[in-house]
């Protein structure tokens, strides 16, 4: 994989601040250096004090990871926007798989992020 510094810059450019900082936090040892220097400059740029980007590093704190130690992303789909959400997960709750929308046929995992119902309540049960 080539590492395009470029694009990278115009996504950073764009990007929403919480976005960036979910980025220079937990997705942190996903990326490459360069690209986190990008965000935090950008970060520092919009006013963004060190301090307050600890400060989302510790409200991040109980986000679900793998065994690896990788986080796990919120999967829930905004269809007004036509993406999913890209949060850290802040739980994992199941729901039923449904055959034709009726029959439950196998469990799915839901991750959630504290958006979109993650945390204390499971997820209703068939809402995607
Ligand atoms: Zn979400």
């Amino acid at each position: 994989m080539t590492f395009d510094l470029k694009s990278v810059a115009e996504f950073v450019r764009k990007a929403e601040t919480e976005d960036l900082l979910d980025r220079v936090t937990v997705y942190r040892e996903a990326m490459e250096p360069a690209a986190v220097d990008l965000m935090e400059n950008e970060l520092w740029r919009r006013g963004l004090s060190p301090q307050e980007v600890a400060e989302h590093a510790s409200e991040r704190s109980e986000v679900v990871r793998r065994a690896d130690g990788s986080p796990i992303r919120c999967t829930h789909r905004d269809r007004s926007r036509g993406f999913a959400c890209d949060r850290p997960a802040v739980s994992v709750g199941w729901h039923w798989f449904r055959l034709w929308g009726r029959v439950p046929v196998v469990p799915w995992p839901l991750p959630r992020c504290k958006e979109h119902g993650g945390g204390a309540a499971p997820p209703a049960d068939g809402g995607e």
